[in-house]
């Protein structure tokens, strides 16, 4: 990799390769892989994403809105891909995608006959979500019964798919509510088999899932966070490998003296003589505000650079008064050599929410 000249987010298919090997290594050879790439594969390319794991003989795709699904079609991924939360408007284009829509609620579930039923479809694949007490999306258990009438009476869909979704399966101290979800998903899905004869996939973990209740992994499992080398344990972090790891460089080098503040409200008022280091990212390429005032800090030639006062749009400050550095030297902000899980921790939030914040204005590098 040659060194960066602006601010990149490198992705290394390579390490995604790793982890996807090491989660299919805590199912059994019979179960089948779902990849979640929405939202651009976690911040990342949802087509290179998509492509490297379809090679790697993946069985599934996901994602959350009909637009990510049509994305994919366009870069030439042909598995099956569900869409988790697709919205009444785009059903049409989910048909002509061939995308299998998750289907959550009586609204969508009546929407999407209707419009399957116009287009002459016979058996289109669907998958049914059942609340287990994420209380988010999906068909409470009581009206399961309900949900079986409707589907008997039409041969436009044929229901391949039920699904849950855990609220806390990365808790431990939530054990007990994870164990009361799997047990309504069991008896709930047991019904739904019950009422047909074909076959119908089951599954309900993430990737926090897998790992920590193997009891809970039916036939199918949804892992989005772990392919991209996080896994919501320290444990487990040192088991799988960051994918993404966003670079940029130094632009200008300022020595302030005592007194002197930086960037917008004079958030960082020097208590000494400092040296600072300008980078050409801000909050428009998904560093928020939440992570300045030296709540966090960035790597520069192995070493810690605090991120003083306020982050701007496109840039921000970090201070390197103690590190031997120069305009256009090297910068890391997360990734293989600093965990973007640290990093986000750090502010008060989790890796998920920094990794798929960066924008569409950040280059993306693939390394294969
Ligand atoms: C996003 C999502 C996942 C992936 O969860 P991870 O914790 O990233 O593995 C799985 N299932 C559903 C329904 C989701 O919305």
């Amino acid at each position: 990799m040659p060194k960066a000249q602006e601010t990149v987010l490198e992705i290394d298919l390579k390490s995604l390769e790793h982890n996807y090997q090491y989660l299919r290594s805590k199912v059994a050879h019979t179960v089948k892989m779902m990849a979640v790439v929405k939202a651009f594969a976690y911040g990342s390319d949802s087509v290179a994403i998509a492509s490297k794991l379809e090679k790697a003989g993946i069985d599934h795709f996901a994602v959350a809105y009909t637009k990510e699904g049509e994305n994919l079609r366009a870069g030439g991924i042909e598995k099956p891909v569900l869409v988790l939360h697709p919205q009444s408007h785009s059903l049409k284009l989910l048909i002509d995608n061939c995308l299998t829509p998750s289907l959550y609620s009586k609204h969508i579930l009546t929407e999407f006959i209707k419009t399957a039923e116009e287009l002459n479809l016979k058996d289109y694949p669907v998958h049914i979500n059942i609340n287990t007490g994420l209380n988010r999306l999906g068909f409470s258990p009581e009206e399961i019964d309900e949900v079986i009438s409707i589907l008997r009476k039409t041969s436009a869909l044929q229901l391949v798919g039920i699904y849950s979704h855990l609220g806390a399966s990365e808790d431990p101290a939530e054990k007990e509510f994870t164990l009361s979800q799997i047990a309504t998903f069991k008896k709930a899905s047991e019904k739904i088999l019950e009422a047909f004869d074909h076959n119908i996939l089951r599954h309900l973990c993430n990737t926090s899932g897998i790992l920590n209740y193997p009891e809970a992994i039916f036939d199918m499992v949804r892992t989005g966070i772990g392919l991209y080398g996080y896994g919501n344990s320290v444990e487990e972090d040192e088991k799988l490998k960051p994918i993404g790891t966003l670079k940029t460089i130094i632009s200008q080098i300022h020595h302030i003296k005592a007194g002197e503040s930086v960037g917008y409200n004079r958030a960082f008022i020097a208590k000494k003589d400092t040296t600072t280091a300008t980078l050409p990212l801000g909050h428009a390429d998904g560093i928020s505000r939440i992570y300045g005032k030296q709540k966090t800090a960035v790597l520069i030639n192995g070493k810690e650079a605090p991120i003083i006062g306020n982050v701007c749009m496109d840039m921000i400050m970090v201070d390197v008064t103690d590190i031997d550095c120069n305009e256009g030297d090297q910068v890391i902000i997360f990734g293989k050599e600093r965990s973007a899980e640290k990093f986000a921790n750090k502010a008060g939030t989790i890796s998920y929410e920094l990794i798929t914040a960066i924008s569409q204005r950040v280059k993306r590098f693939i390394i294969d």
